[in-house]
């Protein structure tokens, strides 16, 4: 089973499994974990969640729903030096967000003394031993695939010596990097994983749940499975990278528990989340907020899942995007049209239609008398009836975009020019009679009659128009910002650049545009959050900067692909 990039096709028509849902549902038939299935997410509290995560959040939390399982969240917080509180409250926050409920919050430092306890269990087997290298000598001793590993002088220190040394490691005798506690395994395995690895380091170092209790923190391998073991997880499903890791994680537990019949937690891997014109691992997203090159952690270009919140994105599209992804076994890149796909798609269901002039030109019909209004009916979303109608005000003068009017009009030009008739939307038949200009010959206001018998837009003798375009009352019109987002990055694959380039050079310099746009009235009470289209321009949310006086919008999406199209083949 691959990946499923097909978009064409609806998730409730999908009958083959992925690999891991066959995993698990031959677990089932065979009894392995008594029909048992238990996930966790794990991240590290060392930044925000982004969309990759959210492939592994729905992955996770979804396997366990399907067969009737639970999901924990399992902080994986064994790096106290870039570890905090703050992200820690963001993750929980975003994996609500996004839907879904943890059946225990937990973290990896409530498990240190039992971790210390196995690997004192570890020491007395002589499985595992204290070296004094530093990490430069262990490093430069590790050898190559080809060439084993120099031995560890401290090697063969004898157990008793090693109790003693592994517990005044923990008493904090000993200054950060000059001991190491290291899994005794194969200094000749191929993988260098197995070269006898560390399990423990000395770090001097506070911690944001166990505070200065511990000085020595567990390394992510030997940590990561105990905890699975712990928790009594069946399914433990990381990313690619970590399949080398996998001898390590199954080592740990053969040597610690000793029990080939029994429980185990087994670990499977997929294939990472990368999204084109993207760039996804913490590190960089933090440079971009640290650098300034984006306005923090929820900058709605940031492919974070607060940020994705701020823009507009739905956690229903997140969901919609995660399940058309699939699950892949092998590294692919995924074209961020499909995410787009996924919003257009649920916002099209969704989001009530309203008409906002971004770039305006008046329109003035001159004969419609001057100083009356009337109130025309528009519908709310002609998707789902049940949104409904409003009334919108129509009057002599108008705001219409100023791409809507031509002169002269290009070939198949179907929209407003001298000569030529529209539809405005919900209203009137008009016709182009002439402009005004400015004195460097730019249109300054269209000129055009309207035909009193095309009342809501209906032809009355059968004549055809080809356009249709939207409009605003130029009295009753708000004004709103408007923040045009493009894509942060230019190329396909930012990170891919020459020797002594950098990927920020890819930075798309015009990813943010702020327009003053005109707004049908309706939306001066909008709140913050909601989405709504702007009809024939795109899907556009309120954002947190809106004041009283001021409405601030983002574009979340454009109605139609303007990078890449995406084929339904
Ligand atoms: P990054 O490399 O972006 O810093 P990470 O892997 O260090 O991410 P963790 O907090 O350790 O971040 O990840 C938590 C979980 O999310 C892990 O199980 C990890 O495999 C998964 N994950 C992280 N990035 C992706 C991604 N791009 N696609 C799918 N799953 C991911
Ligand atoms: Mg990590």
């Amino acid at each position: 089973m691959g990946s499923k990039s097909d978009i064409s096709e609806k998730p409730e028509e999908k009958v083959s499994l992925n690999f891991l849902e066959e995993i698990i549902e031959e677990d089932i038939r065979t009894g392995k974990y008594q029909g048992r299935v238990l996930t966790r997410f794990p991240p590290e509290p060392n930044g925000y969640l982004h969309i990759g995560h959210a492939k592994s959040i729905c992955l996770n939390f979804g396997l366990a729903k399907k067969y009737n399982g639970k999901c924990n969240l399992r902080f994986d917080d064994t790096n106290p030096v870039k570890e905090d509180t703050e992200y820690v409250d963001s993750i929980k926050e975003d994996v609500n967000w996004l839907g879904f409920q943890w059946a225990n919050e937990f973290y990896a430092s409530d498990y240190f003394d039992q971790l210390y306890e196995w690997a004192k269990v570890l020491i007395k087997k002589g499985k595992a031993y204290v070296c004094d290298l530093s990490a430069e000598e262990i490093s430069a001793m590790r050898g190559t695939p080809t060439v084993p590993a120099t031995p560890s002088p401290y090697r063969n220190r004898p157990i008793e010596e090693n109790l003693d040394l592994f517990k005044r490691m923990k008493k904090g005798e000993f200054p950060d990097g000059s001991k190491t506690l290291r899994a005794k395994i194969d200094l000749a395995s191929p993988n260098m994983h197995m070269r006898d690895p560390v399990m423990y380091r000395i770090m001097h170092t506070h911690h944001h749940r166990t505070g200065d209790k511990w000085c020595i923190y567990p390394m992510y391998d030997y940590a990561h499975g105990q905890s699975d073991y712990i928790e009594g997880i069946t399914n433990s499903i990381c990313t690619l990278e970590f399949e080398v890791h996998r001898p390590l994680y199954d080592w740990f537990i053969d040597n610690i528990f000793e029990d080939p019949d029994g429980y185990r937690p087994r670990q499977y891997e997929f294939a990472r989340l990368n999204l084109s014109y993207t760039v996804m691992s913490k590190r960089k997203l933090l440079e971009l907020v640290k650098g300034g090159y984006v306005k923090g952690w929820d900058d709605p270009r940031m492919p974070t899942i607060c940020g994705l919140r701020r823009r507009g994105y739905t956690p229903e599209s997140i969901r919609m995007f995660a399940e058309k992804v699939g699950v892949a076994r092998r590294d692919n890149i995924i074209d961020v049209a499909l995410l787009e796909f996924c919003i257009r798609e649920d916002l099209n269901k969704k989001a009530m239609r309203v008409m906002t002039v971004l770039n305006p030109i008046k329109l003035v019909i001159d004969n419609y008398p001057a100083g009356q209004t009337e109130m025309l009916e528009a519908v709310n979303n002609p998707e789902d009836e049940s949104m409904g109608n409003r009334s919108i005000e129509f009057s002599r003068e108008l705001f219409i975009e100023r791409d809507d009017f031509m002169e002269p009009p290009p070939k198949k030009y179907f929209r407003l020019a001298p000569g030529q008739e529209v539809r405005l939307r919900y209203a009137y038949f008009v016709k182009c009679t002439h402009v005004e200009k400015d004195v460097q010959g730019n249109v300054t206001v269209v000129h055009c009659t309207y035909d009193p018998a095309s009342k809501g837009g209906n032809s009355p003798d059968g004549r055809k128009v080809k356009g249709t375009i939207h409009w605003v009352n130029a009295n009753t019109a708000i004004e709103a910002e408007v923040r045009l987002y493009d894509r942060l990055f230019m190329q396909p694959e930012p990170e891919k650049v020459e020797e002594g380039h950098d990927y920020k050079e890819n930075l798309n310099p015009d990813s943010l545009k702020v327009i003053k746009a005109f707004c049908e009235p309706y939306l001066a009470n909008a709140k913050v959050g909601v989405k709504y289209q702007f009809e024939r321009i795109g899907y556009f949310s309120v954002d947190k900067d809106s004041t009283n006086d001021k409405l601030v919008f983002n574009r979340i999406v454009t109605l139609k692909d303007s990078w890449a199209k995406i084929s339904a083949e």
